[in-house]
């Protein structure tokens, strides 16, 4: 079944709530255009209690592909017929192919990061030491993917120090034994993991605005490291700016959010997709984001 009546158009879209502020529609759609496939990528604000009704109503309008973010990462694994592998360890679902009668739920948050570290800045993950601060949705796939990728080691901080451990010890158990530990930020064993870490990832919500706390010293970081802050708007945190002001090498979020679109792009259409017109529509949404944000506060001032 497709989704237009005259089975024209292939359905793809997202399902969070909200979702208003969402680029990906404009990332999506401007690579199905350079492809010239009739397909469309919509948002859908679903609250958390019509996830299965939604769900069900995009299947039996024939949809092809669902992205899944927030609150929806989990709880959609419910209602599928299969589950990747990388999916099942991170614990969560951002992709899901719809395919000869079956829902199957894949995660591409984790492989977006991996790849975005790869071709933005040729950093590879075998045997280098992360640290990432941020235990949430964004850094579990952080460290589920790096553990996966032949690191030396993952510490691991966040301010709900249950929530580190929980994550640390899932992976001790689950990829390697004594793979990742925890820390608490400000700590002299902290401010060493910090100082002998290859990669540093800030995956905390810090940065979303600019007069943000950084949430640890940057002048503790390996002058040959590189920090990677997964905020991508602003373009450039705090963090990002203390980091190059010290000669640092940086990389902020965009290249992990467009990978990861990538990734469900090419699950969808069996395709490679094309990166650089999906960056461009990327850059030129955040932009216009920018300026409606600028003149709604003027209005309201
Ligand atoms: P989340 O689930 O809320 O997780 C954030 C975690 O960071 C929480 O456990 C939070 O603890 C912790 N935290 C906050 N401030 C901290 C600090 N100063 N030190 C240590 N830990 C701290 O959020 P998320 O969905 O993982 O997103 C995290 C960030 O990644 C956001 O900025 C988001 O915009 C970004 N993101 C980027 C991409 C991308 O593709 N680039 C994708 C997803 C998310 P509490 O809950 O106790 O505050």
């Amino acid at each position: 079944m497709e989704f237009s009546p005259d089975n024209a158009i292939v359905l793809t879209g997202l399902f969070g709530y909200p979702v208003v502020h969402s680029i990906s529609p404009a990332i999506h759609n401007s690579a199905y255009s350079e492809a010239g496939l009739d397909w469309i990528y919509l948002a859908f604000s679903v609250k958390p209690e019509d996830l299965e009704a939604a769900f069900r109503g995009f299947t039996a309008l024939g949809g092809r592909g669902l992205n899944i973010t927030i609150p929806h990462k989990r709880e959609v694994m419910l209602l599928l017929d299969e589950v990747s592998e990388e999916a099942r360890l991170i614990g969560a679902v951002n992709t899901v192919l719809f395919q000869d009668g079956l829902s199957r739920g894949y995660n591409t948050d984790g492989p977006g990061f991996v790849r975005a570290l790869r071709e933005e800045r040729d950093f590879t993950l075998e045997g280098k030491r992360v640290c990432l601060i941020g235990a949430g949705g964004a850094g579990r796939a952080v460290a589920v993917q790096s553990s996966l990728s032949g690191i030396a080691r993952i510490d691991i901080a966040d301010l709900d120090n249950d929530r580190a451990e929980e994550l640390s010890d899932w992976i001790n158990q689950e990829i390697r034994a004594d793979l990742s530990g925890i820390f608490r930020v400000g700590s002299r064993e902290g401010d060493e993991i910090i100082a002998t870490a290859d990669l540093v990832v800030d995956a905390t919500p810090l940065g979303l605005h600019p007069d943000d706390p950084i949430s640890f010293d940057p002048a503790l970081l390996n002058p040959g490291a590189l920090v990677m802050d997964l905020v991508y708007n602003p373009p450039e945190t705090p963090l990002l700016a203390a980091a190059r002001d010290l000669g640092i090498d940086t990389l902020n979020g965009l290249g992990m959010l467009i990978h990861q679109a990538a990734l469900s792009w090419e699950i969808w259409t069996g395709d490679a997709a094309p990166i650089e017109v999906m960056k461009q529509s990327a850059r030129s949404a955040l932009y216009e984001a920018g300026i409606k944000s600028i003149e709604s506060r003027r209005a309201r001032s």
